[in-house]
Order: structure tokens, then sequence, then C-alpha cells
């Protein structure tokens, strides 16, 4: 049951060394050393599209793509969906301390400032957390 209404994921993604990365038309961006966050959501095949997310050899369709291939996979987390990606982009920057390294990556048809965070620390009970809240917090 539950599987059906998680819609919503957070990618984690490590950067092991500072490198400029080319996002598409977007222009060159610097991306300090550190942990990244990505938030999107898939109304089908969730699970496929954390496969894609993972596969390093594609044609890229998203500026996340971009990065992807920069960085290093570290976890992934579902979450149901309450009030959709934005809200849980918002509470993930707020509850990690997430910042913005390109504007608008990921956020080009919402309001966002994107969907990349950066955040200056993370591990897998951290994101554990981050899911237990947004559940408990959204779902009572
Ligand atoms: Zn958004």
């Amino acid at each position: 049951m539950e599987q059906a209404n998680s819609t919503l994921y957070v990618v984690w993604l490590y950067v092991s060394q500072e490198k400029q990365i080319t996002i598409g038309k977007k222009g060159t961006f610097s991306f300090p050393k550190g942990h990244y966050l990505y938030i999107g959501s898939a109304k089908r095949g969730l699970s496929q599209r954390l496969q894609r997310h993972y596969r390093l050899n594609k044609k890229k369709r998203w500026h996340i793509d971009y990065f992807r291939e920069n960085a290093s996979w570290r976890h992934s987390w579902v979450f149901q969906e309450a009030s959709g990606e934005c809200a849980l982009q918002k509470y993930t920057a707020d509850l990690l301390k997430g910042e913005y390294p390109v504007p608008s990556l990921g956020s080009s048809d919402c309001r966002c400032p994107a969907h990349l965070i950066k955040v200056p620390e993370m591990s897998k009970t951290k994101g554990d957390l981050l899911s237990r809240f947004w559940h408990e917090n959204t779902f009572t």
C-alpha cells in the first residue's frame, strides 16, 4: 500500500573534490567537495526513475544528469506524496541547512530556488531521520 503513494525521492550524491561542471546550456558552475541532495518526483515508475539516476551511461535529458556523472552515488530515499516535491525540497533544505549551488537546477517548472541542494553534512542516519520527520509531520 505504501509503495503506491511513494512518489517523491531524495538522492544523495557526493563530490570527492571541487569541480567545475558544465550543466548543459545553463553554463559552468563550481561545485565544492561535499554532499548534495536532489529532490524529485515520479508519478509512475519510481524505481525505474531511481535506476535511471543511478546509471552513468545514458543520454542526458535533465540538468541533474550533467551533475550526476561527476558525483558518486551514496543513497536514495523514497517519500510519500503529501504536498509535492517542492514542499519536500523546502523541508529538506530547512532541516539540513541546504544551499543552492545552481539557480533553478531541477526547478524550471516551479518557483523553488533549485531542487539540487548542497548540505554541510550527510549520513544514512540523517536521511532516515528526514524521512521519519517528513512522514510524522505530514501524515498525522
Ligand atoms: Zn520546486
